[in-house]
């Protein structure tokens, strides 16, 4: 049986294009980039392409990246670095949609005593600027807001965001996480501080990514040790995995309308098939400002947990939003957020696509899934008795 994989917001395959360019850093070439002996120290050039490969498809200067051991450390080490920057303040603006690695992280700092405001989202996922802009006070020390949403792709505002900000001079951290690679993105244009990335997102391996960080920005490191990185984060440099972002970010910089095109085609294609052949489905997200990649729907009175075990028989592999898929005890904090109905959370189901996925596959998904909700439903006294309703 293939695999149809559709779960691209949670990991993506290895580019075989990454692999082949990584693949002698992991065999011939493994010396330590800061040894004194060419066989060494001459990674630290890769090193150093692979730093100009990021920069470029940002639009930033290679002095402004670091590399890290992923989205999680990024996000971290921003919202630390702001922290340190500004001790005597003592208040944080986030939103109540990011990822955990962002809102474990300012839970975990206002049980420290720092202040933390969580945005509201509307029903959309969207964020109104006026609340933004009510919450900024003079204790602000940082406002770090997602660039788009893992969950259902929602994609925010960040250059008007970033505009207020700067003329108020707060710092401002995004986690670009998920929008790196599937939708432009130009620091030159876009006033963001610091940005996170992570390469597990973009075809190149887990543990890798990168922070942004704006030339002339107070910044202060988390990971402390050794000199690497000019001394903003320590560790020895994972160099096949660098090297396997940096040719990640170019093959995302020379596809990027290409796949926007070919993917968001697809989705939609997926979206409003099944919208026709299954009653009783809602999207969540905003359907115009949005990843190209990402659909979100709920398909009322079936549980999520109960369609992907069904969508895993025939090799079909998505997420839920409901509590027992997503390793927490709670339903997903993001559908809660919008307002979405408990019933319909539990229903909910991400689809997220990538370069390699075809239609064959999504015709197969259309085919399938229709059939696969209808005898949930069947199963269910509540869906029996609404598709009976839906009868007469
Ligand atoms: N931020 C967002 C929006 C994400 O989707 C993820 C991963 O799912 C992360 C951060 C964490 O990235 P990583 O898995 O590289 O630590």
């Amino acid at each position: 049986m293939n695999t149809i994989y559709l779960d691209n917001n949670a990991t993506t395959k290895v580019a075989p294009e990454v692999l082949e360019e990584m693949l002698p850093y992991l065999t011939d070439f493994y010396g330590n980039p800061s040894s004194m002996y060419t066989f060494g120290g001459q990674l630290k050039k890769k090193i150093e392409e692979a730093r100009e490969k990021v920069a470029l498809l940002l639009g930033a200067d290679p002095e402004e990246i670091i590399f890290t051991s992923g989205g999680t450390e990024s996000d971290n080490t921003a919202i630390m670095s702001a922290v340190e920057s500004f001790p005597a303040k003592r208040h944080i603006i986030t939103t109540r949609v990011e990822h955990p690695a962002v809102r474990n992280f300012c839970k975990h700092l206002a049980r420290k005593g720092y202040r933390i405001t969580f945005l509201p989202v509307d029903n959309q996922g969207q964020l109104n600027i006026d609340d933004l802009v009510k919450a900024i006070d003079d204790d602000t020390l940082l406002v770090t807001i997602m660039f788009a949403n893992n969950e259902v792709g929602t994609v925010f505002p960040i250059q008007e965001i970033g505009e207020i900000l700067r003329e108020r001079k707060i710092l401002f951290h995004t986690d670009a996480v998920q929008a790196v690679g599937k939708i432009p993105i130009d620091l030159n244009k876009v006033p963001v501080d610091m940005l996170s990335l992570s390469g597990h997102k973009l075809h190149a391996p887990k543990g890798i990514g990168a922070l942004y960080i704006r030339k002339g920005s107070r910044f202060y490191p988390y990971i402390i040790g050794g000199h690497q990185e000019k001394g903003r984060r320590a560790g020895t440099e994972n160099v096949p995995s660098i090297i396997g972002l940096g040719k990640a970010c170019e093959l995302a910089m020379l596809n990027i309308d290409n796949e926007y095109n070919y993917v968001s085609k697809l989705r939609d294609k997926l979206e409003k098939s099944l919208l026709k052949l299954c009653p009783d489905v809602r999207i969540n997200g905003d359907p115009e400002k949005r990843l190209p990649n990402t659909t979100n729907l709920s398909f009322e009175y079936v549980e999520g947990e109960a369609i992907l075990l069904r969508m895993n028989e025939y090799g079909i592999c998505a997420s839920s939003g409901s509590a027992c898929t997503s390793g927490s005890l709670e339903p997903s904090h993001v559908l809660r957020a919008m307002g979405v109905p408990f019933t319909a959370i539990h229903g909910s189901i991400r689809f997220s696509l990538s370069r390699y996925n075809t239609e064959e596959e999504i015709d197969k998904v259309i085919e399938i899934l229709p059939g696969i909700i209808n005898t949930l439903r069947l199963l269910s006294p509540f869906g029996r008795d609404r598709l009976q309703l839906k009868k007469i």
